[in-house]
């Protein structure tokens, strides 16, 4: 099939472009086809954010948004922050000793996946064409090495290769420019930065991994408004770093997360072990006590900032959102800079098609007009932000970044780097402390395999698995002897297992079906040696609301 524009993921970044590129066709005439491809069932089957939306680039996209009935219903009434000194204290940090980014007047608590939605139906009623169900799984190439579009997954492929009563192949779309928005660590977006060496000279991306849950609270405990971050404990007992949330959004529910820095070195931390001890601090767990957990998920974040993004430009498209890192993290929010992102490459690839008549060649200008927007001019100003922190911890990290952003407006000078791979930083299990985390209670506190039940994901069982070794010896013959495999616990799906057999031998047991696209596998395993590819179209988790 062949299209002007294809996108690749219908996330904030892949459907603002998609109505940019559209409301451009109408306004100057000039119409332009474009597709929109998205793995999940639906639009926002797998978007899971916090979310606290500014709501800057939706303004200028939709400045009708109200009218339109757009999904954001709280805005935001409250910032509280914490600094959890152990699983018992905690410090109130008042408003004026926080950085400024952190302050939320104007905001609004959403939910991401409805704003997608609704994003959808815009782009929909617009003229942009949206196909879920679709994972784009191979880019395609022309003869002189421009990108020439993408091709979907075949369907119906059983684990052992051979072709299911169901098969069906894949599709090819071609397009002039082909946009690449799959969110953070995409499968393709990686492949791409490594063909074109597009992070040249820049540092390698760092992660954060995000565990959700949403709770239906007591509605006297619910405070509608009100957006709560803590730091601190429980990261600070293992030496690792992140932050928590809770926010109170419409019909009594609480957005509940803890961003877990996938830089730690401690192979023993279990980032969903910390989540359900994060919930048991009295600060949190007073907001959830007599309340009803509906919903799980997790995925990982981008957080190098500038200095990790690398080059968007290719021949024949762009990488643009999370796919190429513009979450802005000392805000701890990438929606709005993904959509704007987005919206400047629609007016780049309209103007290319539109006026210069041309496709396939590599859109330069694209960086410099980012690079112009007020998206990059945030990441400029909050830069040190993420390698502060990684230099100096939560408390020092969060009293710098303090000076730096409130009284510098982070006009300091000075960049820090952070040239560390995230995956490099694991340390020996024979030198690191053992963590004993306590047990669930099923209350306030639960197992991995009952989350996983919440997040509604579903994969077809006989398929090729889409967590693929690039060597099968590693696991048990160097991960496990070495850092105790750690997939076992960073994986918040429990896909990873060492199963010991009757005989006494061990094997490594990979549960694809209950992965959740998170891509900390992709991201953190010490080796390098799991590669997240697209699993069949559909598979994956199904938020309802995340
Ligand atoms: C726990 C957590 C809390 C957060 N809190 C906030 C917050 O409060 N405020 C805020 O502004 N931001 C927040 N963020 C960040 C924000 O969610 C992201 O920055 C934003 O979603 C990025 O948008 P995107 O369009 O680039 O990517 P995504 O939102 O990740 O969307 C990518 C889409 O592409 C699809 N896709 C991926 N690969 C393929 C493929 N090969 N084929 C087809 N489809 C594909 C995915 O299924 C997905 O639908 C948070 C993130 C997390 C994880
Ligand atoms: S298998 Fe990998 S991508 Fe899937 S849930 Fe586990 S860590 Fe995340």
């Amino acid at each position: 099939m062949e299209f002007d524009v294809v996108i690749v993921g219908a996330g904030p970044a892949g459907l603002s472009a998609a109505c940019k590129i559209r409301q451009l066709s109408e306004e100057t005439g000039k119409d332009i086809s474009v597709c929109v491809v998205e793995k999940g069932s639906e639009v926002g089957a797998h978007i899971l954010s916090g979310a606290v939306l500014e709501p800057s680039a939706l303004n200028e996209l939709f400045p009708d948004w109200k009218d339109k009935g757009a999904p954001l219903n709280t805005p935001v009434e409250a910032d509280e922050i914490w600094y959890l000194l152990s699983k018992n204290m905690g410090a109130y940090v008042p408003a004026l000793l926080a950085p400024k980014t952190l302050h939320n007047h104007g905001n609004y608590i959403v939910s991401l996946g409805n704003v997608c939605r609704w994003l959808a139906e815009q782009a929909e009623s617009l003229g942009a064409e949206i196909y879920p169900g679709f994972a784009a799984a191979e880019i395609l190439y022309n003869d002189d090495g421009s990108v020439r579009g993408i091709a979907t997954g075949d369907m119906g492929v059983a684990e052992d290769g051979s072709h299911k009563d169901s098969y069906m192949q894949g599709m090819e779309l071609h397009a002039k420019y082909t946009l690449f928005s799959e969110g953070c660590r995409g499968h393709l977006g990686k492949q791409l930065i490594e063909k074109y060496n597009l992070a040249e000279g820049k540092d390698p991306q760092h992660y954060g991994l995000g565990i959700k849950e949403i709770w239906k609270v007591d509605p006297a405990r619910h405070k509608l408004g009100t957006v709560l971050h803590s730091t601190g404990w429980p990261h600070t007992e293992s030496n690792s770093f992140g932050g928590g949330f809770a926010y109170h959004l419409e019909d009594n529910q609480v957005s509940l997360g803890l961003i877990t820095d996938l830089g730690y070195s401690n192979p023993h931390v279990s980032p969903f072990e910390e989540f359900q001890r994060f919930k048991q601090h009295p600060q949190i767990r007073k907001i959830l006590e007599g309340g009803e957990r509906i919903s799980y998920g997790a995925r990982a974040i981008t957080k190098g900032g500038i200095q990790s993004m690398p080059k968007m430009s290719f021949p024949g498209g762009l990488l643009i959102g999370d796919d190429a890192g513009t979450l802005n993290f000392a805000k701890i929010k990438g929606s709005h800079t993904a959509m704007k992102s987005g919206m400047v490459a629609a007016e780049i690839v309209h103007h290319a098609i539109t006026v210069d008549n041309k496709s396939g060649i590599e859109l330069t200008s694209y960086n410099e007009a980012f690079e112009k927007s007020s998206a990059y001019k945030e990441l400029h100003l909050q830069r040190n932000f993420g390698p502060g922190q990684h230099k100096w911890g939560n408390l020092l990290g969060s009293a710098y970044a303090f000076i730096d952003i409130n009284i510098f407006n982070g006009k300091l000078p000075w960049t820090f780097n952070d040239p560390k791979p995230d995956h490099a930083q694991m340390k020996l299990a024979s030198e690191s402390q053992k963590i004993n985390y306590p047990k669930p209670d099923g209350k306030i506190s639960f197992d991995r395999l009952s989350s996983v039940f919440l997040s509604n994901t579903n994969h077809e069982e006989d398929q090729p698995c889409h967590l693929q070794l690039k060597d099968a010896s590693i696991p048990l013959g160097k991960n496990l002897p070495l850092y105790d495999e750690p997939a076992q616990r960073y994986c918040p799906a429990g896909v990873y297992e060492i199963v010991t057999e009757p005989d006494g031998e061990k094997r490594f047991q990979i549960n694809g079906q209950n992965c959740v696209h998170c891509k900390t596998c992709d991201i953190k395993d010490p080796s390098q040696n799991i590669v997240w590819v697209t699993p069949e179209g559909f598979g994956g988790p199904n938020y309802p609301n995340m």
